[in-house]
């Protein structure tokens, strides 16, 4: 991409109205625009990180079974009507009546919706386990709408739902999941550590939420140190191990570790001092296995091996990549902007041509661009007029991992200086060397 023809409004100065650094940072490099209060566009290097993190989510998912569809962002309210939680809702939900006026709602979630496709064609025992998701748009009229795409009102999620017979199965597909989570916020660079989450009425040992630690999180919360050490699940995990993924699900929640809602003061201080924790975090993953709920009032069941019918069992999976990704800020910056992980940068390499018209460095420029283009690499390619110096401010701004600088004097020599966003080394090479360290 060509910065000269791109659309990347960096902002000069800082927003006023950003609170937390992730919001400044999204605002002023032009990832994120909001267009009324708790609502955003992502503009176009935004949408770039914003695919990256669902591409992970994804894969993730899939890897561990699950099928990817997706449902509507409007739903009709007789559906939730079915389940009792039209009412129950309350003021978070939004409601909406059409020309017949029928009431709708834009979804704040989707167990109603999935559970009666499932009724629909799920009969037998057989067609299970099933786990169905998709990442789509949802809108929740929060009180207080804040830090910008961190909590907004209309926000993604990518919302998993299971079918089981049993329970003993149902934890089956919980644990997939666990795992399923710990690979992908690893993979997003972060270090999340799943909580016990409060279950309300439905009570039980299963609901984790993953949070992730940063000066700026909304939650309060109490672990164990070791969490840092814990290998995460490796790419060849064996999903349909059952008593493999319980190990895992054990292993990650055998220390203390609990938000201020679960916390137990007792079980803290029982830590010895040196390996307490206590911090702030934010959530970015929420997983729930509730039984019946849905599916016994909605009349979801399945015929089992006894030839008698039986309601499914149940579990949902939230992630909430909108958050995601000024989360990863949270954890990733420093004073001269955003230091993306390899994984989810915009861009993977910036090159940046001092002087353009410069016979020289146009060539080496146009050489890199096209090379590392070919070979699939994401390049943003700075041609622009601006100085020097607003040019190296930009790029540390928005944080590409590598950036290749050409300037006229080295390119004369055949040379470029590559420069580690995160390191802040500089190296000056050949461009067949420069070449072989970004591609090889
Ligand atoms: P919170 O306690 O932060 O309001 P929640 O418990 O309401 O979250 P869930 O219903 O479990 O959230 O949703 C699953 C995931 O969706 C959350 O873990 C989070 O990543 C994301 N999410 C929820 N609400 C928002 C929001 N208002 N803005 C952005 N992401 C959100
Ligand atoms: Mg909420």
């Amino acid at each position: 991409m060509r910065l000269s023809r791109y659309f990347m409004p960096i902002l000069k100065e800082n927003p006023k109205e950003a609170e937390i650094v992730s919001h400044r940072l999204m605002l002023r490099t032009g990832m994120i625009r909001q267009q009324s209060q708790g609502i955003y566009s992502w503009l176009p290097l935004g949408k770039r990180v914003l695919d990256k993190v669902n591409a992970i989510v994804r894969e993730e998912q899939n890897r561990a079974g699950a099928v990817e569809l997706l449902m509507p962002t409007l739903q009709s309210a007789e559906l939730w009507q079915e389940s009792g939680r039209y009412e129950a809702y309350g003021k978070e939900m939004l409601r909406i009546a059409d020309r017949q006026d029928r009431p709708m709602l834009y979804g704040p979630t989707n167990e109603e919706m999935i559970t009666d496709i499932f009724r629909s064609y799920v009969k037998s025992y057989k067609n299970l386990p099933l786990n169905l998701y998709h990442i789509q748009l949802k809108f929740r009229d929060e009180i207080r709408p804040r830090f910008g795409t961190m909590r907004s009102r209309e926000f993604l999620m990518k919302d998993a739902y299971s079918f089981d017979l049993t329970k003993e199965d149902a934890i089956h597909s919980y644990n997939k999941m666990f795992v399923a989570y710990l690979r992908t916020f690893a993979r997003l660079g972060l270090r999340a550590i799943p909580m016990r989450a409060d279950t309300g009425p439905i009570g039980g040992n299963h609901s984790h939420e993953f949070i992730i630690l940063a000066e700026t999180g909304e939650s309060e919360v109490f672990s164990h140190k070791d969490f840092v050490n814990f290998d995460i699940p490796s790419e060849d995990t064996d999903f349909d191990d059952v008593a493999g993924l319980q190990a895992v699900f054990d292993k990650w929640t055998s220390i203390y570790a609990a938000t201020s809602e679960m916390h137990d003061e007792a079980a803290f201080d029982a830590i010895p001092e040196t390996d307490r924790m206590s911090a702030r975090g934010i959530e970015v993953g929420h997983i729930f296995y509730f039984g019946t709920k849905y599916s016994e009032p909605m009349g979801a069941k399945v015929q089992g091996p006894d030839g008698k019918e039986h309601p499914v069992h149940m579990g949902s999976y939230g992630i909430g990549p909108t958050r995601l990704v000024p989360a990863i800020i949270e954890a990733s910056h420093d004073e001269n902007g955003i230091i993306w992980p390899a994984s989810v940068a915009p861009f993977d390499v910036v090159v940046i041509n001092m002087k353009p018209g410069d016979e020289g460095c146009d060539r080496l420029c146009d050489s890199l661009y096209a090379g590392l283009g070919k070979a699939g690499k994401d390049v943003l390619y700075d041609d622009t007029d601006d100085r020097a110096g607003t040019k190296f401010a930009t790029a540390d701004l928005i944080g590409v991992p590598v950036q290749v600088i050409v300037g006229p004097r080295s390119a004369a020599s055949g040379e470029v200086e590559v420069k580690d966003r995160k390191t802040g080394a500089r190296e000056v090479m050949t461009l067949e060397a420069a070449m072989n360290r970004l591609v090889g």
